[in-house]
């Protein structure tokens, strides 16, 4: 039965990625969540506070391990021996850069393949970005993420203000 890593910067984790960790922990024998430590994107969360919100969220799912992992997937992929690499596909517009990705860590290490899984249909229109922009202007985002989230998200965004 093969093990799956399911990377991502979850800054912060929401509802749709929650989704899709527990759709993968249904197909696979181990899903590690990976927050990637270094990614390009400046993270609101440090990779610490991600992590902790990703495994408050996932806890309760045994058969998932929150992990955090600094480097490139195609590394974290032998770290781990996953014969897959979990990611969601929301809108068309994730395709493009999905695409590259899959292909790029292919071509570095082509023991894995990248499994593509659609979350709920309530949460293709969402993502961590929006999150962050709602709650900087004060928006509602309790039906995007955990309360718990939403409450780091107030204390960040205060400390911000
Ligand atoms: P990254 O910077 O690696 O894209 P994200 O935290 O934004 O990290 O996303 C991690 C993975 O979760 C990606 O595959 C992304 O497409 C997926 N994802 C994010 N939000 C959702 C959502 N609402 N529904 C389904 N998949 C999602």
């Amino acid at each position: 039965m093969p093990v799956a890593i399911y990377p991502g910067t979850f800054d912060p984790v929401t509802f749709g990625h929650i989704d899709i960790a527990i759709r993968a922990s249904k197909i696979f024998r181990k899903v590690y969540a990976v927050v990637a430590e270094n990614p390009t994107k400046k993270p609101l969360f440090s990779a610490r506070e991600r992590r902790e919100m990703l495994q408050e969220a996932l806890g309760e799912h045994k058969k998932i391990e929150v992990v955090t992992y600094a480097g490139l997937i195609a590394n974290c992929v032998r770290d781990y021996q996953a014969t897959a690499i979990i990611r969601g596909l929301r809108a068309l517009s994730d395709f493009e850069y999905e695409f590259q990705m899959a292909y790029t860590n292919r071509n570095l290490n082509d023991k894995a393949d990248t499994v593509f899984l659609m979350p709920s249909v309530e949460y293709t229109y969402l993502s961590s970005s929006m999150v962050k922009q709602l709650s900087r202007l004060e928006g509602d985002v309790s039906s995007f993420v955990p309360e718990f989230v939403r409450l780091e998200l107030l204390r960040k965004m205060g400390k911000e203000r």
